[in-house]
C-alpha cells in the first residue's frame, strides 16, 4: 500500500464521520455535533490535500492542508468542551498555531522531515489536550471516558513515533519511508476505536437523559411517582445511622378544584408549578420532593425522629400559606394538607407507608385542611401548629408557648 492510498482512506473516513455528525445535528441540535462534524470535515479535507501533493500548488498541499488538519483536531477539543457544557477556550487553536509558527521558520518550512515531525508533535499536543479535557471533570471520569482517552493516547504515541522516525530517518518525501503507511494504518485503527468509544459516550449521555426524563414530571420538573419510588429504594439502602427512619410526607393542595373552576385550568397548572418550587426549596438538602399525580405531591426523606418529619411538613405548609402566589391577574393564597407516615428504614414497606400517609392526610382534611397529621401504628394525630389556635390550647398564651406545646406533643407521639 502506498502512502497516498493511506491518506485517502483516512480522509474518506474522517469526511464520512463529519457528514454523519452534521446529519445527527439536524435531529438533536446539540452544538457539539456541529463542532465535531466540522472538525472531521476540516481534518479530512486537510489530509486529502496533503495526499494531492504535487497535483496542487505546494502552498495548498503544505501550509494550508496541515493547518486545516490540525485545526480539525482543535475542533474535536472544542466539541468535547461543549459536550461537557464548558466554554470553548482559545487554547483549542494550539495545534494549528504550532504549525503556523513553524511555517515562519525557514529550516522547518523547507525540510520535509522537519515538517513531518512538526505536524506530528502539533497533533500529539492536540490529542493530549483532548485527553486532559476528557478526564478532567468535577464529577470524575467514567469508564468509557477512560477507554476513549486510552485510544486517543495510543494515537498520541503513534503521532510521536512518526515524528521521531522522521527526525531519525530524514526522509525527503512521503514514499521514501516504507514503514510510514503502516504506522498511518495503526493510527487510523486507533482513530476508529476512539470514534467508537466517543459514540458510546454520547449514547450513555442520551440514555441518562432519557432515564431522567422518565423519572421527571413534565409540568413541574420535579420527580414523578416513579422517581419517588426509586428514591425510596435508594434511601432504604443508604447507611445513615443518625437518621434511622424513612418518612413519607404526602401533600394534597386544599380545594384545588375551586382554583381550577374560578381561575381556569392554566392558573391551576401555575399553582402546581409554584407549589413545586416551594416544596423543593423547603426540602433542599433534606430529601426529595416530587409529584405523585394531579394536585398530590410527596416527599421521601431520612429523619432522626418524627419531630423532624413533622417540622419539615409544617415548614412546607406555612411557607406556602405565607406567600400569596401571583397567578396571572390573580393573587392566590393556597394551602396544603399533609399526611405523614414513617418507619424504620430497614423494614419500611412503601405500600404500608403510602396507605398510612393517605389515612393521615384524610384526617388532616377532615380536621379542616391546612394542617399536617401523623399516622403511627393506626393512630392519627394532628400536628399542633403555631399559626392556628387550637381549642384545647386556648389557655396557653403567646406563640412561643404554643410552639413549645406543639413540639412537646409531637415528641410525646414519638415515644
Ligand atoms: P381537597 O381539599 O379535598 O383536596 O379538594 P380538591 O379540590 O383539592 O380535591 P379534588 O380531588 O376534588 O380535586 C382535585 C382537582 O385537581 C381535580 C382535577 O381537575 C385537578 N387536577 C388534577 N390534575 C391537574 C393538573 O395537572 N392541572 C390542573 N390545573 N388541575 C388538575
Ligand atoms: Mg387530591
Ligand atoms: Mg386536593
Amino acid at each position: 500500500m502506498d502512502i497516498v492510498t493511506g491518506f485517502m482512506i483516512w480522509a474518506a473516513e474522517a469526511s464520512t464521520l463529519g457528514v454523519l455528525l452534521w446529519t445527527r445535528w439536524f435531529y438533536e441540535r446539540q452544538s457539539y455535533y456541529l463542532t465535531w462534524g466540522g472538525g472531521f470535515l476540516l481534518h479530512g479535507a486537510g489530509i486529502a490535500l496533503i495526499a494531492f501533493r504535487g497535483a496542487v500548488p505546494d502552498f495548498i498541499s503544505i501550509e494550508l492542508a496541515n493547518t486545516a488538519a490540525l485545526a480539525g483536531i482543535g475542533l474535536w477539543v472544542a466539541g468535547m468542551l461543549q459536550f461537557d457544557g464548558r466554554r470553548v477556550e482559545p487554547f483549542v487553536a494550539i495545534p494549528a498555531l504550532i504549525w503556523i509558527a513553524g511555517m515562519f521558520l525557514n529550516p522547518i518550512r523547507e525540510t520535509f522531515a522537519y515538517r513531518v515531525a512538526l505536524f506530528n508533535v502539533a497533533a500529539a499536543v492536540g490529542y493530549s489536550v483532548l485527553i486532559a479535557i476528557t478526564l478532567y471533570r468535577q464529577t470524575g471520569s467514567t469508564f468509557t471516558r477512560r477507554v476513549f482517552s486510552g485510544f486517543v493516547g495510543l494515537q498520541t504515541l503513534s503521532s510521536l513515533t512518526v515524528g521521531v522516525m522522521a527526525l531519525i530517518n530524514q526522509p525527503e518525501a512521503f514514499d521514501s519511508n516504507s514503514r510510514s503507511p503502516w504506522l498511518l494504518m495503526t493510527a487510523a485503527l486507533c482513530f476508529v476505536a476512539s470514534v467508537m468509544s466517543c459514540a458510546k459516550l454520547i449514547n450513555e449521555r442520551s440514555e441518562a437523559k432519557l432515564k431522567a426524563l422518565a423519572l421527571t414530571d413534565p409540568l413541574t420538573g420535579v420527580l414523578n411517582r416513579r422517581g419517588l419510588i426509586d428514591e425510596f429504594h435508594r434511601l432504604q439502602k443508604n447507611d445513615c445511622a443518625d437518621k434511622p427512619l424513612i418518612a413519607l410526607l404526602q401533600f394534597d393542595l386544599d380545594s384545588f378544584k375551586q382554583i381550577n373552576d374560578l381561575c381556569g385550568h392554566q392558573a391551576g397548572d401555575a399553582v402546581l408549578v409554584a407549589f413545586s418550587s416551594v416544596g423543593q426549596m423547603s426540602l433542599r438538602g433534606r430529601g426529595q420532593f416530587g409529584r405523585m399525580g394531579g394536585e398530590e405531591f410527596a416527599s421521601i426523606l431520612r429523619v432522626a425522629d418524627m419531630v423532624e418529619a413533622a417540622s419539615i411538613a409544617e415548614a412546607v405548609r406555612t411557607t406556602l400559606k405565607r406567600q400569596p402566589l401571583d397567578i396571572g391577574q390573580h393573587k392566590l393564597t393556597v394551602t396544603v394538607s399533609t399526611g405523614i407516615a414513617f418507619a424504620g428504614a430497614e423494614n419500611a414497606n412503601l405500600d404500608v407507608l403510602l396507605s398510612s400517609a393517605d389515612r393521615a392526610l384524610y384526617a388532616a382534611k377532615a380536621a379542616g385542611r391546612d394542617r399536617s397529621a401523623i399516622g403511627d401504628a393506626g393512630e392519627i394525630t394532628i400536628v399542633p401548629s403555631i399559626d392556628r389556635t387550637e381549642p384545647d390550647m386556648a389557655d396557653l398564651d403567646g406563640e412561643a408557648n404554643r410552639q413549645v406545646a406543639a413540639l412537646k406533643r409531637i415528641a410525646a407521639i414519638g415515644h
